[in-house]
């Protein structure tokens, strides 16, 4: 099937037909005051979402990744040291960026699905201090959600700025740019907001203004100073020519998204969570990573002794379109993966849940049929 009906992955997440209609309508031309509402408005809201006053909100277009290396290269200069604490593949994304800018990477390595011990990060810091502390919020290749908040805290006791990845997180997980003291923290269209790829959002505090002013990685795309003379124009624009349709798509992501407020899409990512992974162990299948009960953006499986994981989801996907993530990294052929965050309604996580039963038994696992179904609708009919 080329065109899957389901998709449970963790991005892009499945987009609503009030998106598709923004992004399909006519083009708001991008210099002027049509595009200049656009961007207040997705900037303004975006700053509702990282829970931020003081910190300004660039938009990018980009994929998340972009919008990462604009950090790297508008904070630092070669030679420059930071602190990447590594336990997966995106955190291992920001070493390897790092590094391609030369900076100098020291690190902490902990086992995939580990959660990060931000005590163990101050002592690393006490002993040899950097310049910032690269953090992933949301560890998407083992669906952790790592300590942020104290992490924040061990990094600014040792003066380092501290720099998030909350690409897969933000609208997600509870997330307090201002109150955690975060000083840059990068977000993506695709991901819990459910619009479009192509559109990278970055906040920035005063302290991360200040270390752009002398940082001289060369930059010139990504330059944040040049964002941000064109969006303090009393029309605000983009530098460049901006992806328009999916900025238009995305202003409609954002208002499904505060329909209810932020604390009920917040608590729907919890339900979800929750319910997938009670489904999964009603099917009596292992459950992968620390700290399930805060891990609301993906659920990382384990495949059942004898079945390789890559089947599962190949298998899936050829018989009901149904896209699940594979394992990454050392967790390739042993962990698949459940993306729910993003606008998912209970049922998809039932015809989700559906079909991997299915799947498991045409793969030889003994299924009790619907009990992961059961499983989800008690979490459903409970919280409902
Ligand atoms: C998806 C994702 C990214 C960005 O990936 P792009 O493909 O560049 O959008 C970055 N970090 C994390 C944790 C992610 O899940």
């Amino acid at each position: 099937m080329n065109r899957p009906e389901i998709i449970l992955a963790p991005g892009p997440t499945p987009i609503p037909p009030e998106v598709f209609l923004a992004q399909g309508s006519p083009l708001v031309y991008h210099r002027g005051p049509g595009f200049g509402d656009l961007m207040r408005d997705v900037a303004g809201r975006l700053k509702v979402l990282y829970r931020t006053e003081r910190a300004d909100v660039l938009l990018m277009t980009s994929s998340g990744t972009g919008g990462l290396e604009s950090a790297i290269q508008n904070l630092f200069s070669p030679g420059d040291e930071v602190f990447v604490p590594l336990a997966g593949f995106f955190a291992d994304r920001w070493k390897r960026l790092a590094e391609a800018h030369g900076l100098v990477v020291r690190s902490i390595e902990y086992e995939w699905g580990r959660r990060i011990v931000p005590d163990e990060v101050a002592a690393a810091l006490a002993e040899h201090p950097v310049k910032a502390v690269l953090l992933t919020q949301s560890e998407t290749s083992t669906g952790v959600i790592q300590p942020v908040e104290e992490l924040a805290r061990v990094a600014n006791e040792a003066g380092a700025m501290v720099v998030v990845d909350a690409v897969s997180s933000l609208g997600a997980v509870p997330f307090e740019f201002d109150a955690w003291g975060i000083d840059v923290a990068v977000g993506g269209s695709q991901k819990a907001l459910s619009a479009s790829p192509g559109i990278a959002f970055v906040a920035i505090t005063e302290r991360a203004w200040a270390a752009h002013e002398t940082a001289t990685l060369p930059r010139f795309y990504f330059d944040w100073s040049t964002y941000r003379r064109f969006a303090e124009l009393k029309d605000p624009e983009n530098p460049w020519t901006p992806a328009i349709s999916v900025m238009q798509g995305l202003q409609a992501a954002l208002e499904l998204y505060f329909q209810d407020g932020l604390d009920a899409a917040l608590l729907r990512h919890r339900t979800l969570s929750r319910a997938v992974k009670q489904g999964i162990e009603a099917l009596g299948l292992d459950l992968f990573g620390e700290g399930l009960e805060d891990n609301w953006t993906v659920t990382a499986i384990r495949a059942p002794e004898g079945l390789d994981a890559d089947t599962i989801s190949d298998r899936i996907r050829a018989d009901f379109g149904c896209i699940l993530a594979p394992g990454q990294g050392p967790l390739k052929g042993t962990v698949f993966r459940i993306g729910h965050f993003g606008y998912f309604s209970e049922l998809d996580i039932i015809r989700g849940l559906a079909a991997l039963e299915m799947t498991l038994e045409r793969l030889g696992y003994p299924v009790k049929r619907g009990s992961a179904v059961a499983a989800a609708e008690g979490v459903f009919q409970e919280t409902a």
